[in-house]
């Protein structure tokens, strides 16, 4: 494939992307989910991972594989009214199969429609509860009801001991310490929520394989949410409870204001990072405490893993009106919106990469600074120099500090010392033996 130089082509190739992508009727498991990273192959070189139903994951287990053909309800005059082929959200995920004449009052309990936008075909899955079910626009319902039936009613799909699919890239770096970067697969024809996140994971992937001397390792996974993000963390636990950092990465195609859920500990320096990129590039955001809800940051931050994961968003799920609707489409998202939140991501994976770290020697007590040359010589009142404190102070404070997790910026922050001294401090502390980088 041509490598594209410029952004108005890597626009173009995510724009293409986004329309091939789009249709797929993507779930928790199925053929169209092993499409989707069959076609993102072609972006980056994903392993896809097999997982068969029935694998336990601690307390989850792998469900049966869900494919559908073809749904919909007609009336008594054979005319199709709800119809799988115009949209695949007119489908509640995983529903069973299906193959009866119905009653208005007996097809009424699974039709679904949207509480507020007339026009949406609202969003519904039943993954582990056995249940099958519509989703249609208000009017729909409206002339389902009129009509009053009998309705036939279809769903052509299938539910079997298959397998979960997942992909992953794994790029190394000078350091063994990985960086998680996570998406989600398992939405079917919407834009914003997940599709624009899959593809951004992508070209960022793409434009991380591209980045020569990559200081940190990078652990790319694309999942089907919860299920697939636990299973991941199971089949990978060693891997997976070494990390420090990650991003999971959503909703980044929409046109309104950018944003960012902050990691689960708000002082860890993702959170940091992310603002300073904001600040810098005079990007107005919002900022989203963390929360248990959301996404796949549950897992990876749950209490057996605590990853650190934030996530920079653009019309954040739960936030547009459209959300988890068929008005989550191809007019509100686009690849420029995109290419707009990738150069965010970039600039901060860049920031991270970049950033230094070290860690003291000496975990137990304190080091003996004059065996070291690092004390006065002649004891007694230390001057202030920087911001009010002395060198022996910001030395003190930076062995302190120096846990192997926070970086040269973290500690600048925390005690109010300009990064240039605390980075030409560690420095000498390094030289000394008394920290090494980590
Ligand atoms: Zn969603």
């Amino acid at each position: 494939m041509k490598k594209p130089e410029h952004q108005d082509e890597i626009i173009s190739l995510i724009d293409d992307y986004l329309s091939r992508l789009f249709f797929l009727c993507r779930s928790i498991t199925g053929n169209q989910n092993r499409q989707t990273l069959k076609i993102l192959q072609e972006v980056i070189p994903l392993t896809i991972v097999e997982v068969p139903t029935g694998t336990k994951s601690y307390d989850w287990t792998v469900p049966q594989e869900w494919n559908i053909q073809d749904a919909y309800i007609s009336n008594k005059f054979g005319k199709k009214i709800v119809e799988f082929s115009k949209n695949n959200l007119h489908v509640v995920s995983y529903s069973t199969p299906v193959n009866s004449t119905l009653s208005w009052a007996e097809l009424k309990p699974h039709l679904h429609y949207h509480p507020v936008l007339a026009d949406a075909i609202p969003y519904r899955t039943s993954y582990y509860q056995k249940n099958w079910g519509f989703c249609l626009t208000q009017n729909q319902y409206a002339l389902l009801q009129k009509d009053g039936g009998p309705f036939r009613v279809v769903i052509d799909s299938t539910l079997h001991d298959g397998s979960l699919t997942f992909g992953e890239l794994l790029l190394p770096g000078r350091s063994k310490q990985e960086i998680l970067l996570s998406c989600y697969i398992c939405h079917p024809s919407m834009a914003n929520d997940s599709l624009s996140g899959v593809l951004l994971c992508a070209f960022l992937a793409r434009s991380l394989m591209k980045t020569k001397d990559r200081y940190y390792s990078y652990r790319i996974v694309f999942v089907p949410e919860t299920i697939g993000a636990i299973v991941y963390c199971a089949k990978n636990e060693k891997a997976m409870k070494s990390i420090d950092t990650g991003l999971v990465i959503t909703t980044v195609g929409g046109p309104g204001k950018f944003g960012y859920k902050k990691s689960y500990e708000s002082n860890h320096c993702i959170n940091r990072l992310i603002e300073e990129v904001f600040f810098e590039k005079k990007t107005n955001f919002i900022t989203y405490p963390f929360d248990i809800h959301g996404s796949d940051e549950r897992q990876y931050s749950s209490l057996g893993f605590r990853i650190n994961t934030g996530t920079i968003t653009r019309d954040k799920y739960y936030e547009y009106a459209q959300y988890h609707s068929s008005l989550d489409d191809l007019a509100f998202v686009n690849a420029s919106h995109i290419y707009e939140a990738l150069t965010i991501y970039k600039e901060l994976i860049n920031k991270l990469d970049s950033r230094k770290i070290y860690k003291s020697t000496n975990f137990n007590c304190e080091v003996m600074l004059s065996k070291h040359g690092l004390y006065p010589t002649t004891g007694g009142a230390q001057n202030p120099t920087f911001n009010g404190r002395s060198e022996l102070d910001i030395i003190l404070w930076i062995l302190f500090l120096s846990d192997g997790r926070k970086s040269v910026d973290d500690i600048s922050l925390e005690i109010g010392v300009d990064s240039c001294v605390i980075t030409a401090l560690s420095e000498k502390l390094s030289l000394k033996g008394a920290l090494q980088i980590v």
